[in-house]
């Protein structure tokens, strides 16, 4: 969604300055979680521990894409973690006609996210932008030419912000035609 299994993470908290909706609140959706995602295995098992050190990673990336959002030094509690969680075994990685195939045990997973982050944040060319949506606060990689893309998912945020927009132009025909 985001461009980046990382940032992908870090999603999973949006509204972060207002009442933060976190959809990984058991290992369970952190099992669900990664099976949604394209880029990473099918199937993996998260026990408690694996879980609280996946949050805490996805703290520390959210912390680091932020702080390169607003162009300023990264935070150094947050370059520990993503830097101890990056050093340690990765997945498998498979060439075949129906294109990669990754496979590994959740701790790989982390790794593998970890490392990624750390390719998104230190390259300087990448894109990172806060969504458009005023208090979505989602972090996405902009590929788009241009860098003109301006919500981190069509689905739940630029159709929305395009449907309350529509709504509030007939809302304020509707009221012009009252007046007249
Ligand atoms: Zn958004």
């Amino acid at each position: 969604m985001s461009g980046d299994p990382a940032l992908d993470l870090a999603g999973t908290v949006g509204s972060r300055r207002g009442e933060p909706i976190d959809v990984l609140a058991a290992p369970a959706d952190l099992e669900r979680w990664v099976a949604q995602c394209d880029a990473l295995p099918e199937r993996v098992i998260a026990d408690s521990a694996t879980f609280e050190s996946a949050l805490s990673l996805r703290e520390a990336i959210y912390q680091l894409a932020l702080d390169r959002v607003l162009h300023r030094a990264f935070d150094p509690g947050s370059l520990e973690i993503v830097n101890g969680a990056a050093a340690g075994p990765v997945p498998t990685i498979e060439l075949g006609d129906a294109g990669l195939r990754i496979s590994g045990d959740l701790p790989a997973v982390l790794v593998h996210i970890a490392r990624s982050g750390i390719a998104v944040l230190a390259d300087p060319h990448a894109c990172l932008k806060e969504c458009g949506r005023g208090g979505c606060t989602r972090i996405y990689l902009d590929r788009s030419r241009g860098a003109r893309r301006t919500w981190c998912g069509m689905d739940e945020c630029g159709n929305r912000v395009k449907a309350a927009a529509y709504r509030a132009r007939k809302r304020a025909a509707a009221t012009a035609a009252v007046r007249r």
